[in-house]
């Protein structure tokens, strides 16, 4: 019975918009010690590269095309590849589309990766309502001056309008905060995302996490299911 497993330690985070998958990769990713990669903020490092791959995908993005899933894989093949993810990575909010879950798929299957056991081990789906992510993403405020993050129902500041860090008095939003684009963007989840999981329920590879609640419940029944 006693099954020698490792621990996984090539973790992929999905949930929709606003349900703290961010906040949870940066916990896991501290204490695993391993790197969280997110594609939005790869695509973002190539536009700014400069090379012409880097140059392909600002057009695209600009045009407000979709980037191919082959660009994006790559550009995580390239971090993966590098001698310190050895050890494991995290991966938020990729894969976006069950395109690119294919396409990262059959790159699992090159020898680099079989042969250092760097294929995916763990998918987890942070699961929370659509009323629960506009509620959460709309009180989103943070503090002009030293950049505290703040939410009017969840983390108040104590005195109000005064941030509890620097007693600054201005506070911003950001501008796509809004509940129209809140529920565009549920709705491009629903329609786009939320296909690639059952693609990885069938790998065996999915668990789900209540992600409502106070982060560090959440990010304790995620310790449960990493095991650290
Ligand atoms: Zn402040």
């Amino acid at each position: 019975m006693a099954e020698n497993k490792l621990p996984p330690r090539h973790i992929i985070l999905m949930g929709p918009p606003g349900s703290g998958k961010g906040t949870q990769s940066a916990i896991l990713s501290e204490k695993l010690g391993i790197n969280t990669y997110s594609a939005g903020e790869l695509l973002r490092e190539a536009t700014l590269s400069g090379t012409r791959e880097g140059k392909a995908i600002k057009k695209l993005i600009d045009k407000g095309n979709l980037v191919p899933a082959k660009y994006i894989v790559n550009r995580i093949k390239e971090k993966l590849m590098e001698p310190e993810n050895l050890k494991g990575y995290i991966l938020d909010g990729f894969p976006r589309t069950l395109d690119q879950a294919k396409v990262f798929e059959k790159m699992q299957k090159k020898s680099y990766f079989q042969k250092n056991n760097l294929c995916v081990d763990l998918v987890i789906l942070l699961q929370v309502p659509d009323d629960y992510v506009i509620e959460r993403i709309i009180g989103r405020s943070q503090c002009a001056n030293c950049g505290t993050l703040y939410h009017e129902k969840y983390k108040p500041t104590k005195v109000f309008g005064v941030c509890d860090a620097c007693g600054g008095k201005e506070f911003t939003r950001r501008a796509d905060d809004t509940y129209e684009t809140v529920v565009s963007r549920l709705r491009n989840y629903r329609s786009v995302t939320a296909p690639v999981i059952p693609y990885y329920e069938e790998k065996g590879l999915l668990v789900c996490v209540d992600g409502t609640g106070p982060i560090d419940v959440v990010s304790e029944k995620i310790r449960k299911i990493v095991g650290y």
